[in-house]
């Protein structure tokens, strides 16, 4: 069955609002196995909204509506659909009274345009909103002659989710055709976009039951798999099938194949090794540290570690001798190397990690330019060291350094 949603709201058209409602829908659609074909944003405007009705109800099986059912003049939700559906809007007279007893159990005078709220299609089924005055609808029937299920439901967010969870999805359950939905994701870390896609597309465009969707981050690359299928097991056995075939050719590239970030794969690994970490951070000023203590548990494998700023802390604090740092800079492969091994030394840590570079937007050279990043990992074995000239801003190069740094100690504990 196809669904389409319709958020309705004219902030949503303003730089300062998303519509994240339709996410959360989208998610519990396709879990009861219906597919999202069309979402739209549409302001506050009956002649928008009706036409926007009108397109949906005639392509989707199901149109949810989320937003635009307030007190206020701007909520045109319930009107438009009732134009667009050529039917009525009656006044309910149970939800006015809950209405009023709700202002009163506050000791507030109810204004008279919350009536509006009590307005219902015909036909409709009132869906109770525990959680605010405005209560859902849910109307179903022939449209054009074509079964359709329309659902009005509140805006805010956790109202919508409330409603959503009390009210309609066992309803929309018994409607939608049963159809299991599995998905798997694989993290790849440090490889581009094109790089990746290049290699797997001809593997997943074999899949034509699989939905394949590339979303890239700042150094994270997530290849999402998705299907349905008449049985969860043949469904999930179709995503595990692609999802395989695209590790086996991305091999060691891919740092997570079910869900977990970086930063709990490398505790993962480190535990697994009985190994320890320490770090010294300089143009990521602690971001390491605070994205590998992310994880819960970290302090069985993480010791800590130095932000070293000046040349002086680098010297006194990892170990980097001060004549390295006159004679090739603090921005080097030699200073890198030596900051991982001067704070394994100094923790006694298992592996050492240590960055520096030059994150901008000022302090960039010809020689070093912005985006200049040296990354070190020291063992027992020996110290690793990754040069990269990182493109964008400040926030970005440093993101993109951590996550290099945390993929070298990945790669180093495989
Ligand atoms: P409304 O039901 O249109 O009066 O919406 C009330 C509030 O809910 C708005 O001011 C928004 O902050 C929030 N809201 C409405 N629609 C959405 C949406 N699609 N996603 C996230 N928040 C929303
Ligand atoms: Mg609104």
């Amino acid at each position: 069955m196809n669904a389409e949603i319709i958020a309705v709201g004219s902030e949503l058209l303003t730089p300062y609002r998303i519509d994240t409602n339709s996410l959360y829908l989208t998610e519990q659609l396709n879990q009861l196995g219906a597919e999202v074909i069309f979402k739209s944003v549409v302001g506050d405007n009956q002649r928008r909204l009706v036409a926007a009705a009108q397109h949906a109800l005639h392509r989707s099986d199901i149109v949810i509506f989320s937003g635009g059912l307030g007190p206020t003049e701007d909520d045109l939700t319930r009107e438009a659909v009732a134009e667009a559906l050529g039917l009525g809007l009656k006044r309910d007279p149970d939800i006015l009274k809950r209405l009023e007893e709700r202002f009163a159990a506050r000791g507030w005078k109810m204004a008279s345009n919350n009536a509006k709220q009590a307005d219902v299609l015909e036909g409709a089924t009132v869906l109770p909103n525990a959680n605010g005055t405005a209560p859902g609808q849910w109307l179903s029937g022939k449209f054009d002659g074509r079964e359709r299920i329309v659902v009005l439901l509140p805006g805010p967010p956790h109202e919508l989710k409330a409603l959503f969870e009390a009210e309609v999805r066992q309803q929309l359950q018994a409607k939608v055709p049963p159809a299991f939905l599995a998905t798997r994701v694989l993290k790849v870390a440090m490889l581009g976009e094109s790089q990746v896609d290049a290699r797997v597309a001809p593997i997943y465009k074999r899949y034509t039951d699989v939905d394949t969707t590339i979303l890239a981050g700042a150094g994270e690359i997530q290849l999402h798999f998705k299907t349905c299928a008449p049985t969860q097991e043949a469904a999930q056995q179709r995503v595990d099938e692609v999802a395989g075939a695209v590790e086996d050719e991305l091999d060691d590239a891919v740092f997570s194949g079910a869900g977990e970030s970086l930063e709990q794969i490398v505790g993962y690994w480190l535990q697994m090794r009985n190994a320890t970490l320490a770090v010294a951070e300089s143009c990521t000023g602690g971001l390491l540290s605070e994205r590998i203590t992310s994880v819960s548990g970290s302090s069985r494998y993480f010791l800590g570690g130095a932000v070293v700023y000046s040349n002086e802390l680098k010297t006194e604090l990892a170990g980097v001798p001060a004549e390295m740092i006159e004679r090739h800079g603090a921005v080097s492969r030699e200073v890198a190397a030596a900051l991982a091994e001067g704070i394994r030394y100094r923790c006694e840590s298992t592996l050492g990690a240590g960055i520096t570079g030059v994150a901008g937007p000022n302090g960039g050279t010809a020689e070093k330019p912005v985006g200049l990043v040296f990354h070190a990992v020291a063992s027992d074995s020996g110290t690793e060291v990754i040069q990269r000239n990182f493109p964008g801003d400040r926030k970005r190069i440093r993101q993109l350094a951590t996550t290099m740094a945390l993929d070298m100690v990945r790669r180093k504990l495989m």
